[in-house]
Formats: C-alpha cells, structure tokens, sequence
C-alpha cells in the first residue's frame, strides 16, 4: 500500500489543481492520498466529484494543514480525516482564512515600504480562489526580478526577521488540536524536523503537543536526519503517539515526490489504525511485524 497524508493544490500554495494531483497520484500508483491545503478545504469538492467520475482504487482522504503560533516559530499541525460539512469547523477555517488575509495586507504594505508596490493585488490574483500564502508573494517577487529565485524572496524579505516579515497572529497548538478533533479528524503535528529545532526544544514541542492532546507525528517526512527520524520514532513510543508520514508535495520537482519513500516502521502505530478502510492494511502489518520478529 502507497498511503500519502499531506499534499497541496491550488486551494493554497500548491501548483496542481485537484485534478492534475489526484491523476499524479494514480500515476504514482498511490491507494490513499490526503489533501492537506493551508487552513483549506476547499479543494476537496472538487477532488471528490472528479474521483467519482472516475474507476480507481485511490482514496481521498480530507485534511487540512493548520498554521499555528508557538513561541517564536510558526508550527504545523494536520487535521486528517475530517467532513466537509461541520459548521462550526467550517466557522473556524474561516476564521484563518480572515488571519490569512490581514497578514497577506501587511506583508503587501511592508514591500510598499520597502519600495515594491502592488504585491498583494498580485498575490491575491496569482492564488485565485485558494489561501494567499508568502509562497504566493516570493513567486510575485521572483517574476518580478526583485529577487533572482524563490528561496532568496524568503531570505530577503519574506522569512522571520526579514524585512517584509509579519508577526503572524496564528491559533495556538492546543486550539487547532481542539478545532480537528471537535470536528472527529486526527491531529498530526506535520515535519516535526524542518522546525530547525534543537532536540531539547523538538522534545519540548512533542511534550506540548502530546499534553494539548494531540494524537501522532509526521515520522517520515522528506529531508528527515536518521537521527531525528530515529528520535520522533522514540517520541511516539515514550509520549504514546501514534505516526504518520507524508511527501508534502507542493508541485512537481525533484526532490520530492507523491508517495515516494514513506513507509512507516511496523513498530509504530499508523494515524490511520482506526480507521474502517485500513483493517486489512493493519492486518498484514500486524504479521509482517510478527514475522520479522521470528
Ligand atoms: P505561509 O503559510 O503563508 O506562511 O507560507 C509558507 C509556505 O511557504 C510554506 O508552507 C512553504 O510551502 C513555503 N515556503 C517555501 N520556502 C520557504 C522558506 N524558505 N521559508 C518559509 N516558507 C517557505
Ligand atoms: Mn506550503
Ligand atoms: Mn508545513
Ligand atoms: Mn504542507
């Protein structure tokens, strides 16, 4: 089984449409993939009504990826497995998508200063209906020559401390844990290795967010350490927390890949062990992990 539990489209910063995601993934031979767009949804409409019209075995799971505020970083935590329709949880999105929109204002005001003016118009048109996100305005800054690639529009403007920076007023931790979980999905606190972390604070994030409630963590992840993917494995059997594992695929490009290289080890239990399509998965996970230890 191919299973991929965050992914992007164009609902954020992603650069597929539902459509063009969901056909790479039955080209990567995918059976589960979970589109996961930034405090969205609204992707999955669509994706459901596209799969419906066609004969494949790959399930879409609904998710959403929250952005939260933790101390000074700025923490991910997936919402996996959640409906379409719960109002109060629909409440809520709109309520980040309200937050997106303010800092998206700020960060254009703040390139005006800094003499680039019109980037939020820019910004909001490139993303269209989806969430404005700073991947929108380093792509505006890189077509624009202000910058010579989108990494540099990070390193010089858009990234913390940088000029066009703004202090996001995000929910926090418990909060997101709270909305997902109020609404039946699973929270995953996604690349707990790209935090740029010490190991003494990333056990201080685990401890946090295992005591908020949360319920498992990105253990396999692109451009993980061995160490570090060797210490969440340590994490989820000492704070009791189940794994997930996701490409984080935001557009075609080398390094990355739907589905690719993202098999949990069987000592851990997957995000998805309760779930009714997985019993015959866990099954045979079950025994591989008997067997491997006879
Ligand atoms: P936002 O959620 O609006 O703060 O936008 C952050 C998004 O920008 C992340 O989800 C990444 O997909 C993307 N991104 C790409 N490169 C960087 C970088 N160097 N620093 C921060 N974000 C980046
Ligand atoms: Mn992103
Ligand atoms: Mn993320
Ligand atoms: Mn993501």
């Amino acid at each position: 089984m191919k299973i991929d539990l965050h992914s992007h489209t164009c609902y954020s910063d992603g650069q597929l449409t539902p459509k063009e995601l969901i056909d790479r993934a039955h080209n990567m031979q995918l059976d589960v993939l979970a589109i996961t767009d930034h405090d969205s949804l609204d992707a999955l409409p669509e994706a459901h009504a596209y799969q419906a019209t066609q004969k494949r075995q790959l399930r879409i799971l609904n998710g959403v990826e929250f952005s939260t505020g933790w101390h000074n970083f700025d923490i991910h935590i997936l919402g996996l497995n959640l409906p379409l329709d719960d109002e109060t949880f629909n409440a809520r999105l709109a309520q980040q998508h309200h937050t997106r929109l303010q800092r998206a204002i700020k960060i254009g005001e703040k390139l005006a200063k800094a003499g680039i003016e019109g980037t939020y118009d820019d910004a909001k048109a490139m993303a269209g209906k989806g969430q404005v996100t700073r991947a929108h305005f380093a792509r505006v800054l890189v077509q624009r020559g202000e910058v010579s690639d989108f990494d540099a529009a990070f390193k010089k403007y858009l990234g913390k401390g940088k000029r066009a920076h703004v202090k996001p007023d995000w929910i926090s931790i418990q909060q997101a844990i709270e909305w997902i979980q109020d609404a039946g999905g699973k929270a995953v606190l996604a690349h707990p290795g790209r935090y740029d972390l010490s190991g003494k604070w990333l056990r201080k994030l685990v401890v946090e967010f295992a005591q908020a409630g949360g319920d498992g963590l990105e253990v396999v992840h692109h451009g993980l350490s061995p160490d570090t993917r060797n210490l969440l494995a340590s994490f989820c059997h000492e704070y009791d927390l189940q794994a997930s594992a996701g490409s984080d695929f935001h557009f075609p490009n080398r390094w990355t890949e739907l589905g690719r290289n993202l098999g949990i080890p069987l000592v851990l239990e997957p995000v998805w062990q309760d779930w009714d399509w997985a019993t015959e998965l866990n099954q045979a996970r079950a025994q591989a992990l008997l067997d491997a230890q006879h």
